[in-house]
């Protein structure tokens, strides 16, 4: 990954606009980019473009679309950027927030209308932290079929797409202007393509263990369940080149990864009651913070893995989940009528447990919280049949990235923007602000097509006119 100087390299072929990787963002930044009138194309590593945008659940959180308002839904951008906000404790930037929550309606409008992606609003659940029902997916709730839905409306406009692509540098005048990317095809050559903008499309770097080990010490030894395509290159190029970076230690963990089976198993099981307790029988914390502050938590605890213990009125629930009904299909959902056979069947010791569900009915008879803040409410205390499965602590994807502006612009530590290059997605720095803590759900996609679709008219216009 290194910067090359373009001083006398002459390309036999130069797209005004080149996108480097086809997840959501660069896909976005695609069709935005053939919008605005330029020619475009995508240079994607992988043989079929899978990433992380196809392992998400496909929901991108808008406020003010179209189907919101046909809903009845009040919502506002204000609004959204303020739950943003209130999800990082105010260490998130406020103004980008703003600026992503503004672009969120006229986004999802134009995905439908524009490039007929078919998204619905999910009005069946309402997830933590928004303050409106403003996800907007695919009717199957999966990320793959969003990527899928992406990659036909890319097709329709005439865009190339070039998978088994995968970029190694970039070529470079001294000022930082970016002039064309040369990239590796599956039998080892190597070919160079010239461009008058570039697009960073190609996520984080939950997939380079030494960058995880360098900014995210706590998750370097937790499983990590994103797309391991995803190694760190926007801001190894970006770095080189002199941009700035910001919130590197933020992520999206998990702390419920059925193990070894390495599926997510839905937190709904939690907010029903559930609990997760060590293999000793401990709960060790508020599982009510979330599932992604508990990544590192169940990572930590010995042997890195954790049970996590519900019963038969959420497992319910959670067969609302396509990932859940995999986790059950490949039994690794354990049964118990009582909760000494819970015991026998997970290998905790039954004291322990049973201590566990003691002080949990202690709390809620003295209508308290529990040792570590949590409050059950009566309806949440376990009843058998109890269910229980075997997780580990995982990372999905980093959130720390490339510094941009409301362009999508990428910028250099003085805060002024490189020339002629963009990022968004996972490769810019997001909007959870610092560590595992600011994760609000949607935050991943909108980031990706938000900034994406800004991104792409970016670099439409600045090859177009040059940058101004
Ligand atoms: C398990 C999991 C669950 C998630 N769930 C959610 C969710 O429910 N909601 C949510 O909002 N977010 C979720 N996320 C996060 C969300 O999926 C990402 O934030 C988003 O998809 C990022 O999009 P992207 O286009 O930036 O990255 P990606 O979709 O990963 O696309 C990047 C592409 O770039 C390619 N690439 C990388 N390097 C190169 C290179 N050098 N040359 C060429 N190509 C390259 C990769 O192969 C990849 O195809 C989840 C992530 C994971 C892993």
């Amino acid at each position: 990954m290194a910067i090359l100087s373009a001083t006398g390299v002459e390309f036999e072929v130069e797209i005004p606009v080149v996108v480097i990787g086809a997840g959501a963002t660069g896909l976005t930044a695609a069709l935005a980019a053939h919008d605005a009138g330029a020619e475009v194309i995508v240079l994607e590593r992988d043989p079929v473009p899978t990433g992380s945008t196809s392992l998400s659940a496909g929901l991108i959180p808008a406020a003010n679309s179209r189907l919101q308002r046909a809903a009845g839904i009040a919502d506002s951008p204000e609004l959204f950027a303020e739950d943003m906000a209130n999800k990082t404790h105010g260490t998130a930037p406020r103004d980008m927030a703003l600026v992503v929550a503004r672009e969120s309606g006229p986004l999802i409008d134009w995905l439908i209308d524009r490039h007929g992606v078919k998204l619905q609003l999910v009005t069946s659940f309402l997830y933590p932290g928004h303050s409106a029902l403003r996800m907007h997916g695919p009717a199957s709730l999966t990320g793959a079929d969003l990527q899928q839905m992406l990659l036909a409306a890319v097709a329709r406009a005439g865009i190339d797409v070039v998978t088994g692509a995968s970029v190694e540098d970039l070529y470079a005048d001294a000022d930082g202007r970016v002039r064309g990317a040369r990239f590796r095809r599956p039998d080892g050559m190597l070919e160079s393509l010239g461009c008058k903008a570039l697009v960073l499309a190609s996520c984080g770097f939950a997939g380079d263990n030494a960058m995880v080990r360098q900014f995210i010490p706590e998750i370097a030894d937790a499983e990590c369940c994103g797309h391991m395509s995803n190694t760190g290159d926007a801001v190894k190029w970006g770095l080189a080149l002199g941009a700035a970076v910001a919130d590197m230690d933020a992520y999206q963990g998990h702390g419920s990864v059925a193990h070894p089976h390495s599926l997510p198993l839905t937190w709904a099981v939690i907010t029903q009651g559930g609990i997760l307790v060590s293999r000793d029988g401990q709960r060790f914390s508020n599982e009510m913070l979330g599932y992604s502050e508990h990544g590192a938590r169940v990572a930590a605890q010995p042997g890195g893995i954790a049970w996590d213990i519900f019963d038969a009125r959420a497992e319910t629930v959670g067969m609302e989940f396509h990932d859940f009904r995999e986790v059950a299909k490949l039994g690794a959902i354990k049964r118990a009528d009582t909760l000494a056979d819970l015991a026998a069947v997970t290998g905790v010791p039954l004291d322990a447990l049973t201590a566990e569900f003691d002080a949990i009915a202690a709390a809620v008879a003295s209508a308290e919280p529990d040792r570590f803040g949590r409050s059950f409410t009566a309806a949440q205390i376990l009843q058998p049949p109890y269910r229980a499965v075997k997780v580990n602590g995982a990372l999905f994807h980093t959130q720390g990235g490339l510094v941009i502006n409301d362009q999508a612009r990428v910028l250099r530590a003085d805060g002024t923007p490189l020339p002629n290059l963009m990022a968004g997605g996972g490769a810019a720095r997001g909007l959870s602000g610092t560590g595992s803590g600011g994760y609000l759900a949607g935050n991943g996609l909108l980031p990706a097509t938000a900034f994406g679709r800004l991104a792409g008219a970016s670099a439409a216009r600045i090859a177009a006119t040059g940058p101004v």
